[in-house]
């Protein structure tokens, strides 16, 4: 079969359209750079889109919170293992951001006296998430959106990028994507290539995150051995709709709903008796799922309920609309009048690609940084989360970051040449597609992204131990062998959903394989990461990043340390 090619050219590249990568290209615009953006959704069907609670920023509307506050709550939330010079810089950014988005356009929801609102979230020791109703991500992506679309910035919706071009002189020159509509590889040369892919949430079974999180950002960098960061380091979220995953916002107890277990127990209260329902979400996460094991779930079954009757009609309508909706819609229960069934859900990385504070992505991990290549959001690790990330800090994070990369690019593009694409990496991409098109194997890539849920679910869930988490190691590898060897039906190159449903799960399965051997190889519990057989946090040992590179006889693993400024570690209570 003959696969046509395409060819463009532009000064800046953005991968990905939700917060961050929107952000990035519309500072990229605001500095005259000619900027290309590519995602394999509708800019405003990216996950981002999805985001319901609020954005954090201590602007102090409603108390009197500060950015030292907000620092410190965000430095405890990661288990000390965020970074502090860079959440120092966030949080000082974060004031900023809320104003300038607001000018944008972004209609916040309003205190009484007309300023902005805002509202409590699990972590943070003061009301601090800025918010739109139930639908913040919502407001925030169309108005970048339609920001961009006035700035003209070219986009190529519905492509799918199949490698990252990482040049043998070490400069990255670009992308390759299949044209998911017209079908066809499209060469994208640029001087700066910025990844803001997002999450990983869809290599679990149950997860908050939309189809398109199959976190193939991380898959390509990995395949061009570079190394990832901390990705071991998984946030489950308390409240997911029972059997489906589907987020229920942190907002809804921040508005004051609480968790019962089967016995009508507000079972908070024996896990952190002070922040009772507002810890954060690995404490909250880890209590709902012991009440679950130890069979106090509802009807002792692996469910609890997230009651918010007593908020009343009038404030759930107002407040929680789309929560309303999803759990009618979904689960035929009206919240008004009885408790949402709910259990943890797997819901965002904390690790990601290592970047500087400018989003310059480093090759060794540490301080190498690589010529043309930017990672903003959640596809990133700065670090600002650590071991786990507070509610209303990411898409903080992926509109600053995404902010701060563009600017830092729009900078090297000015300065920089424009390096061509080596034919290899054509070839390379076009082998790639073809393995899948040309194959004769037999198994389904259903049943592959099947088998690594169950696998990711069962064994590298919110609790964790030896035996299983080597065996999901073992298995992962077998599944890794056995991608080679799936049958696509579809041959064409159009709309060809089973294809992208191959390049996808192979993508999982890549780094799952990170997530996995990185909770094997860290043998302590810190934030998200819980291990039965070494309960404790161990700073003595593990007070330090991970960096993980794939290689044929397994991951390989190297760390590096945390950077510690005005807070030294100390337990971490709530
Ligand atoms: C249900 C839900 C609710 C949330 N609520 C909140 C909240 O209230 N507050 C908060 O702070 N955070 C929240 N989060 C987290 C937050 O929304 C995300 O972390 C953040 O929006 C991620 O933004 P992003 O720009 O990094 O990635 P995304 O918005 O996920 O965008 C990724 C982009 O990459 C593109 N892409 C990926 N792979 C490819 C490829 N191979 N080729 C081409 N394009 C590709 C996609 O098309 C997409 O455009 C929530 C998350 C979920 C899932």
């Amino acid at each position: 079969m003959q696969i046509e090619k395409y060819y463009h050219k532009s000064d800046a590249l953005v991968v990905g359209t939700g917060l961050a990568g929107l952000r990035a290209a519309l500072a990229l615009a605001d500095a005259g750079i000619d900027t290309i953006t590519i995602s394999k959704v509708y800019p405003t069907r990216s996950h981002s889109v999805a985001a319901q609670g609020g954005i954090a920023a201590a602007i102090a509307h409603a108390s009197d919170d500060s950015t030292e506050l907000h620092m410190w709550d965000t430095v405890k939330g990661s288990d000390f293992l965020g970074d502090q010079d860079a959440i120092e810089m966030f949080v000082n950014e974060a004031i900023k951001t809320v104003y300038e988005m607001e000018h944008m356009g972004v209609v916040f929801s309003r205190m009484p006296d007309g300023r902005i609102a805002q509202r409590r979230f699990g972590g943070h020791s003061r009301p601090r998430a800025v918010y739109a109703a139930d639908y913040t991500g919502h407001v925030l992506l169309h108005t970048l959106f339609e920001q961009c679309i006035k700035k003209k910035v070219r986009f190529f919706n519905e492509f799918f990028v199949l490698k990252l071009v990482l040049r043998d002189d070490g400069v990255v020159s670009g992308v390759i994507a299949w044209d998911i509509r017209n079908g066809g590889l499209h060469i994208f040369n640029a001087k700066a290539t910025l990844f803001a892919t997002g999450g990983f949430g869809r290599a679990f079974k149950i997860t908050s995150n939309s189809f398109t999180n199959t976190g193939d950002g991380l898959a390509l960098v990995l395949r061009e051995g570079l190394p990832i960061e901390d990705l071991e380091f998984v946030q489950f979220h308390p409240t997911g709709l029972y059997r489906l995953g589907i987020l229920v916002t942190e907002g809804a107890r921040g508005e004051g709903g609480y968790l019962l277990n089967g016995k009508g127990e507000r079972f908070m209260e024996r896990y952190a008796p002070e922040r009772m329902e507002l810890a954060p979400r690995d404490v909250v996460a880890r209590a709902e799922q012991t009440e679950i094991n130890e069979g106090r779930g509802i009807d002792g079954k692996d469910y609890v309920y997230l009651d918010l009757r007593h908020l009343g009609a009038e404030k759930i309508k107002e407040r929680l609309p789309q929560i309303r909706e999803l759990a009618m819609n979904f689960l035929g229960v009206d919240p008004i009048e009885e408790p949402i069934p709910i259990q943890p859900t797997a819901h965002y990385q904390m690790g990601g690609i290592p970047t500087t504070k400018r989003g310059e992505v480093l090759g060794d991990g540490k301080t190498e940084i690589i010529p043309g290549f930017y990672a903003a959001g959640e596809a990133a690790c700065v670090s600002i989360h650590g071991a786990n990330r507070l509610g209303t800090n990411s898409q903080q994070e992926a509109i600053t970051m995404g902010r701060i990369s563009g600017q830092a690019m729009a900078e090297f593009v000015k300065k920089a040449a424009l390096f061509p694409i080596p034919k290899e990496a054509v070839e390379e991409a076009e082998a790639h597609v073809r393995k899948y098109l040309e194959g004769k194997g037999s198994v389904r890539p259903f049943e592959l992204r099947e088998k690594l849920h169950e696998i990711m679910t069962g064994k590298v869930g919110i609790f964790r131990n030896e035996k299983d988490l080597s065996q999901a190691v073992k298995e992962i590898r077998e599944l890794e062998e056995e991608i080679h060897h799936i049958h696509v039906e579809d041959k064409g190159m159009k709309f060809n959903l089973d294809l992208q449903e191959a390049l996808e799960t192979e993508n999982l399965l890549v780094f799952s394989e990170v997530i996995a051997a990185g909770a094997l190889n860290r043998r302590e519990s810190r934030g998200a990461h819980y291990r039965v057989d070494y309960p404790k946090r161990d700073d003595e040992n593990w007070l330090k990043h991970t960096l993980a590179w794939k290689t044929p006889e397994g991951v390989r693993f190297d760390y590096k340390p945390v950077v510690i400024t005005k807070y030294q570690p100390q337990e971490r209570k709530y």
